[in-house]
């Protein structure tokens, strides 16, 4: 099994393993994301975006053993359970519920069609969660249309389907910046939130780019 194997083996634990190694690069680059988000929770919400996410990626980390057992479909459900435990932020059960709901919505060896279906349940979950959509200036404002490049282009070359999704990321997250906060903390600043990043559209502008890094990278 090479590195990108996200897909194929038919032990469906073995091909949690290849998405284990992903979920470490995460984890890594979110905890060394932590004062950069927390300064941009500080200009429009309370500070806490970066330490949150940080304290999920502990969590996850811990988890490690015992996703290592799992199909690729509860590994990520499980995942997205302790995401929503570890975080008391509105950011937890957001980032958890996407991950459940990709959880839920993977077969045991999925395909890049089958990850761009996950990726549009999560994402679904997430606005229905939030009570949000596209456009709130939240992390939303990035997964949706990354979520869509993916979808979009998930049947042509898998190099041209992530850089579609990470084209759609940076646009949507430039997008956002000039918008003014309708949902979490950020909608209590009003006017002031226009021309300031979204915490979550960061933090979910660096994830989406890691993966798509990650799996451009490791590809065959
Ligand atoms: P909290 O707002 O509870 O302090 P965090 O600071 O960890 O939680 O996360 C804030 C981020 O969560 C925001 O920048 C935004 O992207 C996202 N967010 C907050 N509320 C919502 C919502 N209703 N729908 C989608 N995303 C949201
Ligand atoms: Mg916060």
């Amino acid at each position: 099994m090479g590195r990108m194997s996200l897909a194929q083996s038919h032990n469906p634990a073995e091909n949690t393993g290849a998405a284990l190694e992903l979920l470490d690069v995460l984890c890594t680059l979110l905890l060394g994301a932590e004062d950069e988000l927390n300064g941009l929770d500080r200009a429009i919400g309370d500070g806490d975006h970066g330490g949150n996410l940080a304290r999920a990626s502990r969590s996850l980390s811990e988890l490690r053993p015992e996703l290592a057992e799992l199909s690729m479909g509860e590994a990520v459900t499980r995942a997205g359970r302790a995401v929503v435990m570890s975080v008391g932020g509105a950011s937890g059960p957001l980032y958890g519920t996407l991950l459940m709901e990709m959880g839920k919505a993977l077969p045991d060896e999925p395909g890049p069609g089958d990850w761009a279906a996950a990726f549009a349940a999560g994402v679904d979950g997430v606005a229905r969660r939030g009570r949000s959509a596209e456009g709130d200036k939240t992390m939303l404002d990035v997964l949706a249309p990354a979520s869509r490049a993916l979808s979009e282009e998930a049947s042509a070359d898998l190099h041209e389907a992530l850089a579609a999704m990470r084209a759609a990321a940076e646009d949507g997250f430039e997008t956002s910046r000039g918008l003014r906060a309708k949902r979490g903390r950020a909608a209590y600043v009003g006017e002031r939130s226009v021309g300031h990043d979204d915490p979550g559209a960061r933090s979910a502008l660096l994830c989406v780019g890691a993966v798509a890094d990650f799996l451009g990278e490791n590809k065959g």
